[in-house]
C-alpha cells in the first residue's frame, strides 16, 4: 500500500466517517476521529471533554492547539501504524502541526482524499442522520434507517441526533467548512497530494475509488 498516512477531508455528511470506518475494517488502517475523540472526552467529562463542548455542540472549531494537543499525544503512540485522519487537519495550523508532528517520527502524510459533497445534499443528509449512544454507529432515516426504529442493529444501544445536526447548525459548520477547511485542500494540492472523489457515489463505489487511489 502506497499510502500510509492519510487524510480524509470533505463536509460534513460527505461519508468521510464512513468511509474511515471501512478501511479500518477492510484494510487495517489505524481510524482517528478527531469528533469522536471529543465526543468521547465530552461523555467522560475530562478536562479537555470539558473545554470542547461548548464548540463542538455549537458546531465550531475547536481551537488548534487544544486540537493539536490530542493528535500529538495519539502519533506518539501510533505513529508508523497506517492512519486515516478523519476530520482532521481543518485549518492550515493545524495542517502544519501535523507535518511538524509527523516529521519527529520521519513519516509524511502520503494523501489526502476529498470525499466532496454539495451544500444541500449534505443538509439533507445530516437532518436525517442518527447515532448510536453506545457504540457509536451511525445511521440515515432516508437510506440507512436501522431495523427497529431508534434501537442499534449492532448493540441495542439507543439512537440519538447529535446536537450539531439541527439545520442551523449544520448551516453554521458548512460556512467554517469553506472558510476554514477549503484552504487546507490548497495546502495538499500544492504539493502535489490531493485527490478528489464525489460523495454522491454513495458508500460502496466511493470506497472503490479510494482503494484505487492508495493501491
Ligand atoms: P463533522 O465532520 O460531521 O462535522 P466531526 O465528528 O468530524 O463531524 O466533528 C464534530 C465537531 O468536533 C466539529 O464541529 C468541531 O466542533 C469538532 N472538531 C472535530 N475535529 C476538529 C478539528 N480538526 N478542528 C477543530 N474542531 C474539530
Ligand atoms: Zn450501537
Amino acid at each position: 500500500m502506497k499510502a500510509t498516512n492519510l487524510i480524509l477531508i470533505g463536509p460534513p455528511g460527505s461519508g468521510k466517517g464512513t468511509q474511515a470506518e471501512l478501511l479500518r475494517e477492510k484494510n487495517g488502517f489505524v481510524h482517528y476521529s478527531t469528533g469522536e475523540v471529543f465526543r468521547d472526552h465530552i461523555a467522560r467529562r475530562t478536562p479537555v471533554g470539558l473545554d470542547v463542548e461548548e464548540y463542538v455542540t455549537s458546531g465550531r472549531l475547536v481551537p488548534d492547539e487544544v486540537v493539536l494537543q490530542v493528535v500529538n499525544a495519539f502519533v506518539a503512540e501510533h505513529a508508523g501504524k497506517p492512519t486515516l485522519f478523519d476530520g482532521f487537519p481543518r485549518t492550515i495550523p493545524q495542517a502544519k502541526g501535523l507535518d511538524k508532528v509527523l516529521a519527529e517520527y520521519r513519516v509524511i502524510v502520503d494523501m489526502a482524499v476529498l470525499v466532496d459533497l454539495p451544500d444541500d445534499e449534505v443538509v439533507k443528509r445530516l437532518t436525517a442522520r442518527r447515532q448510536c449512544r453506545k457504540c457509536s454507529k451511525i445511521y440515515n432515516l432516508s437510506f440507512k434507517p436501522s431495523k427497529v426504529a431508534g434501537v442499534c442493529d449492532d448493540c441495542g444501544g439507543e439512537l440519538y441526533q447529535r446536537k450539531d445536526d439541527s439545520e442551523e447548525t449544520i448551516r453554521d459548520r458548512l460556512a467554517v467548512y469553506h472558510q476554514q477547511t477549503e484552504p487546507v485542500l490548497l495546502y495538499y494540492s500544492e504539493q502535489g497530494k490531493l485527490e478528489r472523489v464525489a460523495g454522491e457515489l454513495g458508500r460502496d463505489r466511493v470506497y472503490q475509488e479510494i482503494l484505487k487511489l492508495i493501491a
